[in-house]
C-alpha cells in the first residue's frame, strides 16, 4: 500500500505513464493470504514492480511512449511480465521511457520527460534520469518501487542505472525472452532488471530469465541460483582493464568534458581498488576495434529499428490517421506521421538509407564486419581476464534540454556501452562514486557469455 500511495504522489517525475494499484495490491494481499495459511511464499510475493512501458501487459494499454500506439491494450501478456506475476509480483504501473526506446535522456517520450529525483548543489535544473529505461532509473532512485523492468539495446538499462545511482544488469542475449516486448532492434534488445542493489538485481533476474519456445533466440538452459551464487570474495578473478576505453577527450573528433572524464576516472580508480581489495587480480587487456562499436551501431540498430517499426501502418495497432478521401498510402504517410516522434523518423530514415540497395554493402555489410571483430576483440580479452570493468557512461546525468539539440552529442553517451551489446555480453551497471558535483557515476562491469555471476559477484565487491 506504501508504495501505491508513493507513485501516485510522485508525478512531478513523470515516471509512470498509467498506474495500475490494483494489480500490485492484488499481489499484496495474496502475498499475505500465503503467510496466514502458513503456505511458502514464491520468490516474489506481494513485490511491487513497475513495467518499462515496452513490455506488454494483458489489458493495460502499452504504448513505447509512442502517439502510435495510443489506444493500443495488449491481449496478451509478455514472458517476461508473466513470469514475474507467477513469481509472485505485482504491477504498479507502466514506465515512462524514451519513445520506442530510443534516446538516452527520455527525452523522445510522446508523454513528456522524466525527471531525474537527483539535483546538482545550488541548482533547481532538472537532470536527465537517463534512457531509454529512464521511468525505470527514476521510479527506482526515489523510492516509488524497489525494482522495475528495463530493457537495454545499446545501454538503457545501464545508462540510467548510472545517472541515478542504481543498479541494472543487462544479460546474455537471449537469456531473457524477447516475446510480447515491443521490438527496437531484435538481435540486440534484452530485458533486464533494475534495482537498488545487485542482490536485488539478481533475484529479479532469476524469475524474468528462462528459456521460452516463443523467442527463437531464447536460450534452452536453466536458470542459475544467482542470488545463492554472490560473494563478494574474488580471490581468483582476473579483471581486466580495456585501455581503449581511456577516452581522452580530443580523440576522433569527439568532444568530451574533461572535467566530467576526470571525475570518471577517478572512479574507475577507486573501483579497481575495491576489486583487488576483494582479493580480483587486475590485468590491462585491448580491445582494438572499441571506437568502431558507436558508428557500427548506429548503423545495425537504426536499420534493425526501420524494419521492425515497419508494422505501424495505421491498420493494424494504435493510432489511425485516415484524411478525407485518402487511398491507402495516404493513411500509411499520414499515421507515420502523426504517430512517430523526431527521433523515431531520424532511425527509420537512417534504416532505410543504410539497407538500400546502393548503400547496403557501404554501410550495414561494414557495420556487420565490424561487430564480428568487436565481438573477437572480446573473445581474445577473454584468454587473459574474467570479467572487465569500464566506466558506464561518460559523463554524470546531464540537464534535461542540455544535449536534446544535438543527436551526435546524445548518440556519444552510450560510447562505454555499446559494445558488449554488439557482443551480447552480460553487461551490469553498480554506482562508484559521486562526481564533484555530488551526482552520481557508474562503473561497468563486462561478463563472458552467460557469466552473469561473475557479473554480479564483481558488482557486488564494488558495491
Ligand atoms: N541510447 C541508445 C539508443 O538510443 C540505446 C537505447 C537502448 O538501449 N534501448 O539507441
Amino acid at each position: 500500500d506504501a508504495f501505491v500511495v508513493k507513485v501516485a504522489k510522485a508525478k512531478h517525475l513523470n515516471a509512470f505513464l498509467v498506474e495500475t494499484p490494483d494489480h500490485a495490491l492484488a499481489a499484496a494481499r495474496a502475498a499475505d493470504a500465503a503467510r496466514a495459511g502458513g503456505q511458502t511464499l514464491k520468490p516474489l510475493a506481494g513485490v511491487p514492480i513497475g513495467m518499462k512501458d515496452l513490455f506488454c501487459t494483458k489489458g493495460v494499454a502499452t504504448t513505447a511512449a509512442s502517439h502510435i500506439l495510443e489506444g493500443f491494450v495488449p491481449t496478451y501478456e509478455s514472458t517476461i511480465s508473466q513470469k514475474l506475476w507467477d513469481a509472485g509480483a505485482g504491477m504498479l504501473g507502466k514506465l515512462n521511457m524514451d519513445q520506442f526506446a530510443m534516446g538516452s535522456s527520455n527525452e523522445t517520450s510522446a508523454f513528456g520527460n522524466v525527471i531525474s529525483p537527483w539535483r546538482r548543489p545550488g541548482s533547481d535544473a532538472p537532470l536527465a534520469p537517463g534512457g531509454s529505461s529512464g521511468g525505470s532509473s527514476s521510479a527506482v532512485a526515489a523510492g516509488l518501487c524497489p525494482g522495475a523492468t528495463g530493457t537495454d539495446t545499446g545501454g538503457s538499462i545501464r545508462q540510467p542505472a548510472a545517472f541515478t545511482g542504481i543498479s541494472g544488469i543487462k544479460p546474455t542475449y537471449g537469456r531473457c525472452s524477447r516475446w510480447g516486448t515491443i521490438a527496437f532492434a531484435s538481435s540486440l534488445d534484452q530485458a533486464g532488471p533494475m534495482a537498488r542493489d545487485v542482490r536485488d538485481c539478481a533475484i529479479l533476474l532469476e524469475a524474468m530469465a528462462g528459456f521460452d519456445a516463443k523467442d527463437a533466440t531464447s536460450l534452452q538452459l536453466d536458470v542459475p541460483r544467482w542470488e545463492q551464487g554472490l560473494s563478494g570474495d574474488l580471490r581468483g578473478v582476473r579483471v581486466g582493464i580495456p585501455r581503449e576505453y581511456r577516452f581522452e577527450g580530443s580523440g576522433d573528433g569527439l568532444n568530451y568534458d574533461l572535467e566530467g572524464l576526470a571525475s570518471i576516472g577517478a572512479t574507475w580508480k577507486a573501483g579497481i581498488d575495491w576489486l583487488r581489495d576483494a582479493g580480483a587480480e587486475i590485468v590491462e587487456v585491448s580491445l582494438p576495434h572499441t571506437k568502431y562499436a558507436l558508428p557500427a551501431y548506429y548503423i545495425i540498430a537504426p536499420a534493425e529499428a526501420s524494419s521492425n517499426l515497419a508494422r505501424y501502418d495505421g491498420v493494424r495497432y494504435g493510432l489511425r490517421d485516415l484524411p478525407e478521401g485518402a487511398g491507402l498510402q495516404d493513411m500509411y504517410a499520414a499515421t507515420r506521421a502523426a504517430g512517430f516522434g523526431p527521433e523515431v523518423k531520424r532511425r527509420i530514415m537512417i534504416g532505410t538509407y543504410v539497407l538500400s540497395a546502393g548503400f547496403y554493402d557501404a554501410y550495414y555489410t561494414q557495420a556487420q564486419k565490424v561487430r564480428t571483430l568487436i565481438a573477437r576483440d572480446f573473445e581474445r580479452a577473454w584468454e587473459t581476464c574474467d570479467v572487465l570493468l569500464t566506466p558506464t557512461a561518460p559523463s554524470a546525468a546531464f540537464a534535461l534540454g542540455e544535449k536534446s539539440a544535438d543527436p551526435i552529442a546524445m548518440y556519444l553517451n552510450d560510447v562505454f556501452t555499446v559494445p558488449s551489446s554488439l557482443a551480447g555480453l552480460p553487461a551490469m551497471s553498480v554506482p562508484g562514486g559521486l562526481d564533484k558535483q555530488g551526482l552520481p557515476l557508474g562503473l561497468q562491469i563486462i561478463g563472458k557469455p552467460l557469466d552473469e555471476q561473475g557479473v554480479l559477484n564483481a558488482g557486488l565487491a564494488i558495491e
